[in-house]
């Protein structure tokens, strides 16, 4: 066998991607990939059918994207203003009481978030409905703003859901309603307490707005992160090299992974891909749940 093929991020129906847990898996292995990260937003709920779908010869690493925040730097005209971070917990248990009940805040602040984005949108005289956007929604999924670009897109507003998001739902339009998320070394401790690691998702993505300084990343390694997503679709090739930099001088695992999102977005399984040294690392530093092999 040559060497593993390595995605780390991915997403399901169980959050903004358009497949199937179970599809998921089945496009991974036709992608070529060995070992697959499933990291839905804010819940475990694709779970389940991910491991039932799982084929011979592939890897299954359980995990979550967990949406957090980090305080503005001190000193600048933003202090005080959170910027918001994504987190990936892998492999922890999912079982945790306070990861369960910190999921499931959140996916009750994704609703009434979105839905109060849609009625905003619907005043505003666009062809979208509450109903038609939870239409897309299955039993213990997170929403999110691509549910609501995929209606728009449906009703004929916009051509895509990328579109959606720049004229439409980008952070601070006159649709976008906050939620609140969790304090970036709460999550990094509740996932390690878990039996976990966390790894910071694409934290350089600056089209997403604004991005931590090196300081909150050498402050969030204290706390006990594992690792950094320096290989995204969304990372300009400088940024990657500042992170690389960083990571070796925090002593943090470098992960590369596609941030699938099914056709929410154009990036390919397996676009991006994690070393396998630096996924056997991020593995030995876990006790919560096993990488299962299908
Ligand atoms: P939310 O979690 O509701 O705040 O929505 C953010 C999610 O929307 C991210 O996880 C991405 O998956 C997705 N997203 C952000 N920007 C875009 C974009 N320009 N096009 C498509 N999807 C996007
Ligand atoms: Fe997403
Ligand atoms: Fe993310
Ligand atoms: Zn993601």
């Amino acid at each position: 066998m040559g060497r593993p093929r390595i995605d780390l991020h991915t997403h399901s129906t169980a959050s903004d991607g358009t497949d199937s847990p179970t599809d998921l898996v089945a496009a991974a292995a036709a992608a070529g990939i060995d070992v697959l990260g499933l990291t839905d937003h804010d819940t475990t709920s694709g779970w389940e059918a991910a491991v039932a779908a799982l084929p011979a010869g592939m890897s299954l690493v359980r995990g979550a994207e967990f949406s957090c925040v980090v305080p503005g730097p001190d000193g600048s005209a933003e202090v005080g203003k959170d910027i918001p971070v994504h987190l990936i917990g892998y492999l922890f248990d999912p079982g945790h009481a306070a990861i369960v009940a910190e999921q499931s805040r959140l996916r009750t602040e994704r609703t009434a978030r979105l839905r109060l984005m849609t009625e905003r949108m619907a005043a505003a005289g666009y062809p979208v409905d509450v109903d038609t956007v939870f239409a897309l929604l299955p039993e213990g999924a997170s929403a999110g703003r691509p549910h609501l670009a995929r209606a728009l897109v449906g009703a004929g507003v916009v051509a895509s859901v990328d579109e959606a998001f720049a004229k439409l739902l980008y952070t601070g339009s006159p649709y976008y309603v906050e939620k609140v998320d969790t304090p970036a070394a709460t999550a990094v401790a509740m996932v390690r307490a878990a039996g976990g690691v966390a790894v910071f998702a694409h934290p350089l993505a600056r089209r997403r707005g604004r991005v931590v300084d090196e300081r909150a990343i050498a402050e969030l390694a204290t706390a006990g992160l594992a690792g950094l997503e320096v290989d995204h679709p969304d990372h300009a090739p400088a940024d990657r090299a500042l992170l690389r930099g960083l990571a070796a001088e925090l002593d943090l695992v470098v992960t590369g992974s596609s941030d699938y999102h099914g056709t929410n977005k154009t990036t390919p399984l397996a676009a991006e891909t994690t070393d396998p040294a630096q996924f056997e690392a991020l593995v030995d530093r876990t006790a919560g749940v096993e990488v299962l092999a299908g």
